[in-house]
């Protein structure tokens, strides 16, 4: 556990010289969780920065496991290659990394184990199709215990000798301050997920109201970032409509989780990126969908992509047709950690991992619906998805965030219920929402309840858990 900074990649790489495998924690978990980190992935140490000694000290105790404080470390510009003999000789590829927690979206995080080529396939994959150059300098300010902020923001830096600059942890002003600084290194990469760029254009509203300083802050941004990346969730339109408006970028939406690394992106052509889509596989990503009817009659994939875009190969008689999206490739993770059966369940018989998300191909893209647990809502036989209804209602001028829930209904299955926080100032009642909605959305899909509040829930990472928030305001309905 380390603080944004060189002292993390110390930790990391002292980790695999040492023959361990590295599990980040990261220090705005409860403790409860923490300990089911360290006590699930069987941690033999736990090294920590001396300011996290103290708050880790009664679970490292309960445990039983050694705790080493990590001196501070202070990087001082300089690199060297590693010297003869002090890389071990080990047999590196099928060698386990790193083990990183999933999310806890959807349930308790699981514990991914992916092995050095895991993650150099996922490295090498993203360096190729970003175009990653060592005269690059990428501002970090997500947390190191994710694929996103580990893997994206700091493996790929570091595997092409680029800058990485990196803040404590995100705070608008200071990324705005970065963007517009002439001191170098200059940013010219920045990656986040969605609702960073919602508190990034919050505080633009707020201080940057004069035309000239609006002016100012779209050259710079034009002039001297090359790239702007949005994942871990999916994009809003207004965001990216409003993003490309203040810097005059189009955001690069990538779709991975942590047990794939990335998987899909658009291509780095701005012009060429399809808003609301993924994009096409990484280099070396085979991706297809599936439908209970291919699967059931075992024909050819709807669809089967290999290596690049220019690789797309779509089978005859391919219908626009939402269904599992299954990948396989050298990036796929290796096990659930200490967890056979489910890792067993998570892959077809001949190797796919099913993602468990629904996914469409369309106008030769992908598009992400959604988690098929909790964003495919079954609502009277039909299929809604949970992030289109999302991206339309966040269109709605009193709308400020939503999160679009299916609800346990006698009659329907699910109903559809948008929980809403509003813009300040406004109000919104459900006949007017329906009354609007009534144009921009199927009938089955405009949402039959409404309801308001303060905020909506969201862990480190931006993510919404739909189960806890179905939990929370209908618990009677939980059988
Ligand atoms: P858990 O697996 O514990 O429930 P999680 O799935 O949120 O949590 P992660 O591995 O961090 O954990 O997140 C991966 C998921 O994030 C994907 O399966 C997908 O649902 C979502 N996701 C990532 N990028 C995008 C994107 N661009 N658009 C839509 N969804 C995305
Ligand atoms: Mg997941």
């Amino acid at each position: 556990m380390c603080s944004n900074d060189v002292s993390y990649v110390v930790a990391q790489w002292a980790s695999w010289m040492s023959g361990g495998v590295a599990v980040p924690l990261y220090r705005k978990h409860p403790l409860a969780d923490l300990e089911y980190f360290i006590q699930d992935s069987r941690s033999s140490l736990v090294l920590a920065g001396q300011e996290y000694v103290e708050l880790l000290s009664p679970v490292v105790r309960k445990l039983g496991v050694p705790l080493l404080p990590l001196p501070p470390a202070v990087y001082d510009g300089t690199a060297e290659e590693p010297r003869e003999g002090e890389v071990p000789e080990r047999d590196w590829r099928d060698r386990g990394a790193m083990i990183i927690y999933t999310s806890g979206t959807t349930g308790r995080p699981k514990g991914v184990l992916s092995t050095h080529d895991n993650v150099r396939a996922v490295v090498t994959g993203l360096v190729h199709k970003w175009a990653w150059t060592k005269d690059d300098v990428i501002l970090h300010v997500l947390p190191l215990h994710h694929v996103h902020g580990v893997v994206n923001k700091l493996l790929c830096p570091l595997w092409v000798g680029a800058t990485c600059v990196m803040l404590p942890e995100f705070s608008a002003q200071l990324v705005w301050e970065k963007f517009l600084s002439s001191e170098t290194p200059q940013i010219n990469v920045f990656m986040a997920v969605p609702t960073i760029y919602t508190k990034l254009m919050d505080y633009y509203d707020k201080h940057f109201t004069q035309p000239h300083v609006q002016d100012f802050v779209r050259a710079v941004c034009e002039e001297k970032i090359r790239l702007m990346v949005s994942g871990s969730a999916a994009l809003p339109l207004p965001v990216l409509e409003k993003w490309k408006n203040i810097t005059g970028h189009t955001l690069l939406e990538r779709y991975g989780m942590t047990e794939i690394g990335m998987a899909l992106s658009n291509p780095l052509t701005p012009a060429a990126r399809l808003p609301g889509s993924v994009g096409t596989p990484l280099p070396g990503v085979e991706v297809r969908i599936v439908t209970e009817n291919t699967q059931k009659e075992g024909c050819p994939y709807v669809l089967h992509v290999e290596g690049n875009e220019k690789d797309t190969r779509v089978t005859p008689g391919f219908k626009e047709k939402e269904g599992e999206l299954l990948v396989r490739g050298p990036s796929v993770f290796r096990e659930y950690w200490d967890k056979p059966e489910e890792t067993k369940k998570a892959f077809t018989s001949d190797g796919w991992f099913k993602t468990g998300d629904t996914a469409m191909f369309k106008d030769g893209c992908y598009w992400i619906r959604g988690r098929t647990s909790v964003d495919i809502i079954k609502s009277g036989g039909y299929k809604v998805s949970a992030l289109e209804v999302e991206r339309l209602l966040l269109t709605h001028p009193s709308i400020k965030d939503v999160a679009v829930i299916g609800v346990p209904d006698v009659t329907w299955g699910q109903r559809v219920t948008a929980v809403v926080t509003l813009q300040e100032g406004h109000s919104l009642s459900h006949r007017e929402l329906k009354e609007w909605a009534r144009d921009v959305l199927a009938p089955y899909a405009v949402p039959s309840e409404l309801l308001l509040v303060e905020e909506i829930p969201r862990n480190q990472m931006g993510k919404i858990n739909k189960k806890d928030l179905v939990r929370q305001f209908y618990p009677q309905d939980q059988g």
